[in-house]
């Protein structure tokens, strides 16, 4: 009888992997790194793979990981749809309609959300173009 599949027998039998038991027990060069911009700050040490927990607990009271995450830029904590601009622009307010949508207050149409920030989709009569009006969210 042959079968490429191990038999539920020979899986019994078979010796344990243990990948725990044999990796914790051999020390390793390990490197912790915690790098929002900014600032990085790297711990290299040798040990086990299971003192890991454990350093990141120390670094943490030790009062590096706050150093860290108050490093980080002011983006990551902006609210939900801010979009950073890129280059300073002349934003307009929308006009907003009583259920809440916001409008472009020359075309009166509906505006989108776009990867740069709200827009309006209305092409203008007379230039033939695309309205270009930014919008302050
Ligand atoms: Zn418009």
């Amino acid at each position: 009888m042959t079968t490429a599949m191990p038999s539920r027998e020979q899986i019994a039998n078979a010796a344990d992997l243990d990948f725990d038991a044999k990796r914790s027990d051999k020390d390793v060069s390990i490197c912790i790194e915690a790098s929002p911009a900014g600032v990085t700050v790297r711990v290299d040490y040798i040990g086990t793979l299971g003192s890991i927990p454990a350093a990141v607990e120390r670094l943490r009271s030790a009062g590096i990981l706050d150093l860290v995450s108050a490093a980080r830029p002011a983006t990551a904590t902006a609210p939900l749809g801010g979009t950073p601009a890129r280059t300073p622009t002349q934003r307009v307010e929308p006009v907003y309609q009583p259920d809440g949508s916001a409008c472009c207050p020359v075309h009166k149409r509906v505006l989108k959300e776009g990867k740069y920030g709200l827009y309006c989709s209305a092409k203008d009569r007379e230039t033939d173009e695309y309205c270009n009006l930014k919008f302050k969210d």
